[in-house]
């Protein structure tokens, strides 16, 4: 086997959710060693994200960003608050962090799309699209 290269041979990062539903190579037709894969809960773009984003472009040549949320997330089923009580009386402790839940999987698409054209840290940011991935139907659907 021919030694594969580091940079995603796409030019693409994706952020998206942790969900196990989500078969990301079949709704893109995805091979090994096409794009920069980031996942989290919910497919936010948290500080963390924007520093894989910015290695990913500055040092690994990526241009274009894809954001895929999906329907029926968990983080549509926990708030904001609702989750850091949980922590706090579990733990005594707030986390540092935001839980990053949402309502509208839209919405926080578009939020995210701003998120990462608004980095200062990041070259690239002409071509950052959103879509929202279907579990049920394994469709995708990009959010305008
Ligand atoms: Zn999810």
């Amino acid at each position: 086997m021919a030694p594969m290269s580091p940079q995603p041979s796409r030019q693409l990062a994706i952020v998206t959710c942790m969900d196990c539903r989500i078969d990301l190579a079949a709704a893109l037709g995805l091979k090994l060693g096409e794009a920069h894969v980031i996942r989290n809960a919910g497919g936010a773009v948290t500080d963390d994200v924007i520093r894989s984003l910015a290695i990913s472009q500055r040092k690994l040549g990526t241009r274009e960003v894809f954001l895929i949320h999906h329907t029926k997330c968990g983080m549509q089923t926990i708030t904001e608050d609702g989750f850091r009580a949980e922590l706090h009386d579990d733990t005594g402790m707030s986390p540092p962090w935001a839980v990053e839940s949402f309502e509208d999987a839209d919405e926080d698409v578009r939020q995210s799309i701003r998120r990462v054209q608004s980095s200062p840290f990041l070259p690239h940011r002409d071509a950052v699209r959103g879509f929202v991935y279907d579990v049920d139907t394994a469709e995708l659907r990009e959010v305008q």
